[in-house]
């Protein structure tokens, strides 16, 4: 039978889980039943409401302790139905008296309805989920990952992923040093013919199509995206150009005839990521208008002025330390093929101010190049340890990761040991700044950013 110091930690970490899911502060209750226990913690006074059959109800399994995560039921209804650990990916429960209902409910089960939240990770995996130091699985664990860091895969998967993202890198640079990853690969379909490339990060500049370099020249530098001329999409774009016709060709009509009918897609190459199943990747916006300039189809970006940053939620600073202190342990416990994060004594108050995450919506010219969206986030949704560990060997300090960079950048933003900050993305490293501060202003202006060379200076 489950151990109650087990119990409450369970409950401990459901709570914290919840409380960066929802966005106010979750106190755990546990309310026993014959099958185990409900783990559920009221509603704050003028809340949302819930929808109807939104939401997720966890239950503790009293023998094993296995969680099972009941989808878009109340928990009184849930356990009623349970009937033990992996009964859920059958066809319904038996059904059963309905117990008394968690103290402090109402009996209407619309008013008990948790919030909706995020899809837990998937129920299936044989690695305990709430454990936040590393080591072997307890042997009754059937659940999740932990709720905050990035989801445990087996070793011999994490291989496996591994050897065939690295084949992969080295199919897509042929007779060239395969670039690290995160990376973006881009497929052009023109006159039934196929081009790929990845982003370009070696220290040399890459060589663009005249057209191309003709489309990229008419927008001015504080309107560029960092590193744009580097990405796959308009290398890809090159590379075909020159197939078709050689440099001679420089009129943008002779390439706008080319590239009719073309197809372009952008796939993310990251690391743990299902090689076989790669997840579409955006065009950034100078990649996107240069696109369109040259006749392929689609929209010109538009800007998205700043909005007004979104209120930090009532949850009191007790309680982010806390978020931040389980989701940076919980990053830290998953590790890489070849490498581990480190553990950094000053994440916690680096990141507190700024938990559970900080999202900037923005795309818009800046002083020296364009802005564009970034979230500081203390919960690490991917696997880093391996990525950054490989930068941590170039530049001399190890990494951890702190957020990212969406809008067809696709970074991870990092902080090493001295408090530097960068974003390794799929055209390079980058660095941002002295201190977060520092580099949360250089992403919010537009400063420069200085790429990091191959020898980890810059
Ligand atoms: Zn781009």
């Amino acid at each position: 039978m489950i151990s109650q110091e087990r119990l409450e930690e369970i409950a401990r970490h459901w709570a914290v889980a919840e409380t960066l899911r929802r966005g106010y502060e979750c106190e755990p209750r546990l309310t026993e039943f014959p099958g185990g226990w409900v783990v559920w913690s009221p509603r704050p006074a003028g809340g949302p409401v819930p929808e109807p059959g939104s939401g997720e109800t966890v239950i503790i399994d009293r023998e094993t302790g296995a969680l099972t995560v009941v989808p878009g039921l109340p928990p009184q209804v849930a356990m009623s139905r349970y009937a033990g650990p992996g009964a859920t990916a059958r066809a319904g429960y038996p059904a059963g008296p309905l117990p008394t209902p968690p103290p402090g409910t109402l009996t209407s089960p619309v008013s008990t309805m948790p919030p909706p939240m995020p899809p837990l990770p998937p129920t299936t995996s044989a690695v305990d989920p709430l454990s936040l130091t590393p080591g072997p699985p307890p042997p009754n664990a059937t659940v999740t990952s932990s709720p905050f860091g990035p989801p445990r895969l087996p070793a011999d998967e994490l291989d496996r992923r591994a050897v065939a993202l690295a084949a992969q890198l080295a199919r897509l640079s042929p007779g060239a040093t395969a670039p690290a990853l995160p990376q973006v690969v881009a497929t052009l379909e023109v006159v039934g013919r196929t081009f790929q490339a990845l982003g370009h990060t070696a220290d040399t500049e890459p060589v663009h199509h005249p057209a191309v370099m003709r489309a990229l020249a008419a927008i001015p530098p504080g309107s560029r995206t960092r590193g744009a001329h580097r990405h796959p999409d308009l290398i890809v774009v090159s590379k075909a150009l020159f197939e078709l016709g050689g440099a001679e060709h420089t009129d943008p009509a002779w390439a706008a005839r080319q590239l009719a009918g073309a197809t372009l897609r952008l796939h993310l190459l990251r690391e743990g990521a299902a090689p076989d199943s790669p997840a579409p990747a955006a065009a950034c916006h100078t990649c996107g208008t240069v696109l369109v300039s040259l006749g392929l189809p689609g929209e010109l970006p538009r800007d998205l002025v700043r909005p007004e940053p979104p209120q930090r939620g009532p949850a009191g600073r007790a309680a982010l330390r806390a978020i931040t202190a389980e989701a940076v342990a919980a990053t830290i416990a998953v590790p890489g093929v070849r490498h581990r994060l480190p553990t950094l004594p000053f994440l916690v108050d680096l990141l507190e101010p700024y938990a559970p995450f900080h999202p900037v919506l923005q795309s818009q010219s800046g002083a020296a190049q364009r802005v564009e969206s970034f979230t500081l986030d203390v919960w690490t949704r991917e696997q880093t340890a391996d990525t950054l560990g490989d930068l941590a060997e170039r530049l001399g300090a190890p990494l951890f990761p702190i957020g990212g960079e969406a809008g067809g950048l696709h970074s991870v933003l990092a902080v090493d040991e001295r408090h530097r900050v960068f974003a390794v993305d799929h055209a390079g490293t980058w660095y941002l700044g002295p201190t977060l501060d520092d580099a949360v202003q250089t992403l919010l202006i537009g400063r420069s950013t200085p790429r990091v060379r191959t020898n980890g200076t810059w």
